[in-house]
C-alpha cells in the first residue's frame, strides 16, 4: 500500500494510538478522543471515565440520532454528539477496525472539516487489521429517499460514486454541484480539508438559544449572503465538498456501498435514511 488503502474493501486498523483534544462545538467544553487500534471489526466507544475495564460498544446505524445541527450517537444511557467528521475521517481514510476512547460528551470539532483527524490517523499510521471487516452493504436496485425537496438516491454501481448538488439562496454559495469516485487518497486530497459552514443570522440565533457554544470564525466558514466573513476558502466550492464529507460520515457506520450515491440538497437525516435503508435491505424496494 502507498501511504492510504487503494480502496475500500480491505481490512485495516491504526498501527498506533493517537489522541486529540479541542473545544466541543455544542457545550463549548475541552473533550478528547483517542484513536486506538481494534483487533475486532467495526468502529468501537469506551469512556475514559470509566477506567480501562470499561464497556466497549460497537457502533451501529440505528445508534444514530439525527439532531439539529449534528449527528449524534444515542449509546446506551449516553450520547455521543457531533461524531460525522471523525466517521468520515475514519471511514474515508479505508479504515475498519478502530476503538474510540472519548472523554466527554461530543467529539472535538477541530477545524471544522475532517483535516485534523486525517493527520492524526497518518501520525499513527495503517496496518492490516488482525480479523475479517464487516461486509460492505449491497443493493440490488435503486433507493431513493426524499424529505420535502431534497433528494437521496443509490444506484447499483461498480465503485463507490458520489454526486453531491447544492442550490442555496445566498449569492455566495450558490448552486454547486461535484462528482467522484470515492478512494481513500480522493478523500483525503478533495474531501477531507472541506470545512462546515454556516449563515451569520443562524450564528447569532443559535448562540443566543445557548446553542454553539463551541462556535467560532475559525471551526466554521461563515456566509452573510454574497460574502464569506472569513476567507479565503479551501476549495471555491468548499461547501458542496463539505456536504459529501458528512454524507460519507453518516454512512461509515453501515459501510460503502458499491453505488452511486447522488444527494441534492442533502441533510444529515436524509442521509441517515439512507444508511438506515442500506442496513436493512429487504425494506429498500422503492
Ligand atoms: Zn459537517
Amino acid at each position: 500500500m502507498g501511504r492510504w488503502p487503494a480502496d475500500y474493501d480491505g481490512a485495516w486498523t491504526l498501527a498506533a494510538s493517537v489522541a486529540r483534544s479541542g473545544v466541543g462545538l455544542h457545550s463549548g467544553a475541552m473533550v478528547s478522543v483517542t484513536l486506538c487500534p481494534s483487533e475486532q471489526a467495526g468502529i468501537q466507544v469506551s469512556w475514559e471515565e470509566d477506567g480501562a475495564s470499561g464497556e466497549r460498544l460497537s457502533l451501529a446505524p440505528s445508534q444514530v440520532r439525527d439532531s439539529q445541527l449534528c449527528t449524534t450517537l444515542e449509546l446506551g444511557t449516553r450520547r455521543l454528539a457531533t461524531v460525522e467528521h471523525l466517521l468520515a475521517a475514519l471511514g474515508g481514510t479505508g479504515l475498519t477496525h478502530v476503538h474510540l476512547r472519548v472523554s466527554g460528551a461530543e467529539i472535538p470539532l477541530l477545524d471544522g472539516s475532517a483535516q485534523g483527524w486525517v493527520e492524526a490517523i497518518a501520525e499513527a499510521g495503517i496496518v492490516p487489521a488482525a480479523s475479517p471487516r464487516l461486509e460492505r452493504p449491497s443493493l440490488e436496485q435503486p433507493i431513493v429517499r426524499h424529505r420535502g425537496a431534497s433528494v437521496i438516491s443509490a444506484t447499483p454501481a461498480e465503485a463507490f460514486q458520489l454526486v453531491g448538488v447544492i442550490d442555496f439562496p445566498q449569492a455566495a454559495i450558490g448552486r454547486q454541484q461535484l462528482a467522484l469516485t470515492l478512494t481513500p487518497e480522493r478523500f483525503v486530497d478533495e474531501i477531507a480539508p472541506a470545512r462546515t459552514f454556516g449563515f451569520h443570522d443562524q450564528v447569532e440565533q443559535l448562540r443566543a438559544a445557548g446553542l454553539i457554544q463551541g462556535g467560532a470564525l475559525d471551526n466554521a466558514l461563515v456566509c452573510d449572503g454574497d460574502h464569506w466573513l472569513n476567507p479565503p476558502l479551501r476549495f471555491a466550492d468548499e461547501p458542496v465538498r463539505h456536504k459529501l464529507l458528512d454524507l460519507i460520515g453518516d454512512l461509515a457506520l453501515v459501510g460503502f456501498p458499491r453505488a452511486q450515491v447522488l444527494v441534492y440538497r442533502g441533510s444529515h437525516g436524509l442521509h441517515t435514511d439512507l444508511a438506515a435503508a442500506l442496513a436493512s435491505p429487504s425494506s429498500t424496494r422503492c
